[in-house]
């Protein structure tokens, strides 16, 4: 406020005076708003000395954001300049530098041009930010409805020496809503010489009213490959040697934004001297890198919980960011579980046994970690949430395919075959017979299963059966099959054993038989027993028990054969 009513107080009568009015800005840059601004930039200036020196110049220097540029270039060239922009978009995509550029390539003595000479006196003060015409406002620090005020009087004035007044508002969504509604007016009909640029990191806090009255570009997250190749180019040219796990695990930190990307390299610089290694970066931004992540999988696949809970510990020494930790771990499994999938060894460092791995195995460990992540992140302690995660991938049995299992099922049929056919017999009653399959040829056929084995098979997805089937009589012939029982059979169990049962093994039959095959069942129940039974019956006690719950008996069965 203060920094706007000076300019207000002074620049007035300064219209005319090209050399009294840079005076007074000089006086307005070193009052409270400007000067927290200032005091912002050398903050950045005293250690983001990287991304101070490749700050984007010119539109071609300003990364990742093509489409934001290509619509730039386009409107200047076609004369068609907006009056009021808003650049929204993660901290360090390029907001300010490309609103700079902007700046210049509207103020430049050559322009309007999409390449300012970055020689005359407009582009040089644009870019070291003391331009008479560019205001670059902190709306952080300038928020209330007066800064809005003063700056609405500057308007009013046109530029003092260059062709356009622009005014760059910074964190523009810090403005109060007097603030937006004060400058409403001013951004819906500014005069021809004077563009706003709105520049934020949340765009939804600016007004609707502001919104659609400004052109809107949205500054996207700077793909990772797009930053790691900025990054080496840094590199090179600052001679420094970095590993490219290194830079790998800058960029991730990073997360799409140049400028944070360049601050950590500054960092990591400063840490390594001229030799940047993985580990300095793990140590110095408490990243672990892709050697832990490698050995957590190795330890996983093992089964091996103790050399697990040993690299917890290094990373714990190393103050790593457990939850960013398990983050990269789940992108390393994807990759890895890609790499599984494309059979790519070289994806894995040398020594390392990835025939453990199987892609079912890698989808249930990433399965785990995305169904436990957001536990981990409310956990009380993150390494423990971690262990917990890793610790249960480890002692997760291993998942074998389908097609594995049922190709050693059939190759252990094929190997118990030959000794089946001389050895299975069918127990019937008191006779043994020789299974249909090998009464009917010296040499079974491979793939057919004699009656007895589909009826045991039919009698393991009926296991609740099984104490009545397993030891009931069984008589197969050609085109009929036989089964007796010789104890009492509760009814509901008949009913089952003559309906589900009788379907599911006719029709196992058939496709094992190639013909319809005729099931019937027989009840031949020892008499004397039954006899015995029947006098059960009359027991006071079962009386007393009918009497009291209704009902009638269904079946005697000894205690000791239950
Ligand atoms: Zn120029």
């Amino acid at each position: 406020m203060e920094a706007w009513s000076c300019a207000m107080a002074v620049s007035e009568p300064c219209q005319a005076l090209t050399g009294a009015a840079l005076r007074v800005l000089a006086m307005c840059r070193s009052q409270p708003g400007f000067h927290r601004k200032s005091k912002k930039r050398e903050r950045e200036m005293s250690y983001d000395v990287i991304a101070r020196k490749w700050r984007p110049q010119t539109f071609g220097d300003v990364i990742g954001q093509t489409p934001v540029i290509r619509t730039l270039t386009n409107s200047i060239k076609a004369g068609r300049i907006h009056h009021s922009f808003i650049f929204a978009g993660l901290r360090g995509t390029g907001k300010t530098s490309t609103a700079r550029i902007l700046a210049k390539a509207l103020n430049c003595k050559d322009g309007p041009t999409v390449t300012p000479c970055l020689k005359c006196v407009a582009c040089d003060e644009i870019t070291r930010g003391v331009d008479v015409d560019v205001f670059e406002i902190d709306a952080a620090s300038n928020k209330g409805v007066d800064d809005i005020r003063d700056l609405k009087e500057i308007v009013k004035f046109p530029p003092i020496r260059d062709r356009y007044k622009i005014f760059i508002i910074d964190e523009a969504h810090m403005l109060s809503s007097h603030a937006f509604n004060a400058l409403l007016k001013t951004i819906e009909e500014p005069p021809s010489y004077v563009v706003f640029i709105l520049a934020t990191t949340e765009v939804h806090k600016i007004p609707t009213t502001i919104r659609s009255r400004c052109q809107l570009f949205e500054f996207r997250h700077i793909p990772n490959r797009e930053i790691e190749e900025q990054l080496k180019k840094i590199a090179e040219t600052e001679k420094v040697v970095v590993e490219d796990g290194a830079f790998s695990l800058i960029v991730d930190a990073a997360e799409g934004s140049m400028r944070d990307a360049e601050s950590l390299l500054d960092q990591v610089i400063s840490f390594s001297g001229d030799k940047v290694k993985e580990d300095d970066v793990s140590t110095v931004l408490g990243i672990a890198g892709r050697r832990a992540h490698v050995q957590l999988l190795s330890a996983i696949a093992g089964s091996d919980a103790g050399a697990v809970i040993a690299l917890l510990d290094e990373l714990e020494d190393k103050n790593t960011d457990f939850l960013k930790f398990l983050v990269r771990f789940g992108s390393f499994l994807q990759e890895a579980l890609h790499a599984v999938m494309r059979k790519d060894t070289d994806f894995f460092p040398e020594g390392f046994d990835s025939s453990r791995l199987s892609a079912e195995d890698m989808i249930l460990y990433l399965n785990m970690l995305v169904q436990n992540e957001a536990s981990a992140k409310f956990a009380f302690n993150a390494r423990i949430a971690v262990e917990l995660i890793v610790l249960k991938m480890v002692f997760s049995t291993h998942v074998v395919p389908l097609a594995d299992l049922l190709s050693k099922k059939k190759s252990l049929k094929t190997e118990s075959e030959p000794e089946s056919a001389s050895a299975h017999t069918v127990k019937q009653g008191k006779k043994n017979l020789k299974s249909a399959e090998i009464t009917g040829s010296d040499k079974p056929k491979k793939q057919k299963l004699s009656p007895r084995e589909v009826f045991d098979q039919a009698c393991e997805s009926f296991s609740h059966l099984r104490p009545f089937l397993s030891s009931a009589d069984f008589t197969p012939s050609d085109s009929t099959l036989s089964i007796g029982f010789h104890q009492q059979i509760p009814r509901l169990i008949r009913e089952e054993i003559e309906g589900e049962f009788r379907d599911r093994l006719g029709r196992d039959l058939a496709r094992s038989e190639g013909h319809r095959v005729e099931i019937s069942f027989s009840y031949f129940v020892d008499k004397e027993a039954d006899s015995g039974q029947e006098k059960l019956k009359d027991h006071p006690l079962v009386k007393q028990v009918l009497d009291t719950f209704g009902g009638e008996v269904e079946a005697i069965t000894d205690k000791e054969k239950i």
